[in-house]
């Protein structure tokens, strides 16, 4: 809030003309003294921010500063025209803005759901093709199969006819034989017969009996999920404007002391005592310097020896430059309207021209970070100081 109202005072200083003049001069009501009820309020008294009568002068406002009615009617006049100026161009946009994005992630939202159905109804289709396939294959495995047994058996009947046909003229020919007259014609067909019956082989052929059977296969194992698809969680691109690239989660552990050097300079932060001292390692941790009232969660030093500070629990990265002594506000982390700010707990210099800072939630306990308290690593060049 602090920030919020330095921000004002300088709005105020460029635009406190603005649309005061014009009511200037008009007369203003009169309001009683409640102290003293038969006088008038006349005097405003900047220390107080109150209206005063000239009995309360003389009292308890002897030491402050006061003005007349008609410089603090010109001054409040001028606040609420620019806060006016501030809530019409400023904070209505933003929170428009704000709504807008809510609209555009519902949007892109809306889009993702119907084309994941329709992902998900193309890839239904495409199973009941293969199923359709793949039942058609195992069908006509039992066509092939029975066509191939008919063709073997039948090969093996007309096989069996032919025998048959020779068995009935054997058959036949011992018929006539046996009642012929014609010894030479009996011992010929004695001794064909003889080798005939001696070749012949009774013995059964195998079946043809090799065909497939059909187990049914378990449609509720997993299984079939794998042909299905799976569901995995994904996080939509944002639709509004991205301020950091989120690189990495991660959770710090951090001790109440850490140590910088730099070249000639060392420093040590103690963040329960809130000090942060500069010693030098050569003389026994002689203290150089030393700022109290400071809990510094994180610090780091760039080429140039300039310090950076992550200050404990503050959105706000300070820099104190080499050979300064002053702190200064390096960057102001966004404070948005919905979550809390990040707040930096650890930096880093990396290429002597970027601050990488690692931040979590303010008000995060760093003992115990639980999982759904967001967390950022956030490169800053030392542009942005500008
Ligand atoms: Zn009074
Ligand atoms: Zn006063």
């Amino acid at each position: 809030m602090d920030e919020q109202v330095n921000l004002s005072k300088e709005r105020n200083m460029e635009q406190s003309d603005i649309g005061a003049h014009d009511v200037l001069g008009k007369k203003l009501a009169t309001h009683r003294c409640s102290i003293h009820p038969s006088i008038d309020l006349s005097i405003f008294c900047r220390k107080c921010n109150k209206l005063i009568c000239p009995v309360c002068l003389t009292q308890e406002h002897q030491q402050h500063t006061m003005c007349d009615i008609e410089t603090i009617h010109h001054e409040k006049l001028g606040i609420l025209t620019n806060k006016n100026h501030i809530i019409t161009n400023e904070f209505m946009p933003f929170f428009s803005e704000e709504n807008s994005k809510l609209d555009k992630i519902l949007v892109t939202h809306q889009k993702h759901c119907e084309k994941m159905k329709l992902n998900i109804m193309e890839q239904d289709r495409k199973l009941k093709e293969e199923i359709t396939k793949q039942t058609n294959t195992l069908l006509q495995t039992f066509e092939n199969a029975l066509h191939s047994t008919e063709e073997d058996v039948n090969n093996r009947k007309s096989k069996l006819e032919n025998k048959l046909s020779v068995l009935k003229n054997n058959h036949e020919t011992i018929d006539q034989v046996q009642k012929s007259d014609d010894i030479r014609k009996i011992c010929k067909t004695a001794d064909d017969m003889l080798d005939y019956v001696n070749n012949e082989n009774i013995s059964s052929a195998p079946l043809p009996r090799n065909n497939e059977k059909y187990k049914e296969g378990d449609i509720n194992t997993e299984i079939i999920s794998t042909l299905i698809g799976l569901l995995q969680p994904i996080t939509l691109p944002d639709t509004a404007e991205v301020q950091f690239k989120v690189l990495k989660s991660f959770v710090t552990d951090l001790n109440a002391i850490g140590k910088v050097t730099s070249g000639e300079k060392t420093r040590i932060k103690n963040s329960t005592s809130s000090v942060l001292r500069e010693i030098d390692l050569n003389d026994e941790l002689l203290v150089l310097g030393e700022t109290n009232n400071i809990k510094v969660r994180d610090m780091t030093v760039n080429n140039s020896g300039d310090l950076f500070l992550a200050i404990d629990n503050k959105p706000k990265i300070k820099m104190v430059k080499n050979g300064e002594k002053e702190i200064n506000d390096f960057h102001q982390f966004p404070i948005p309207w919905i979550d809390k700010p990040q707040v930096p707990v650890a930096l880093h210099c990396y290429r002597n021209d970027q601050i990488i800072a690692g931040t979590v939630e303010k008000g995060t306990s760093m003992d115990t970070v639980p999982d759904n308290v967001k967390r950022q690593i956030v490169c800053l060049s030392e542009d942005t100081t500008t």
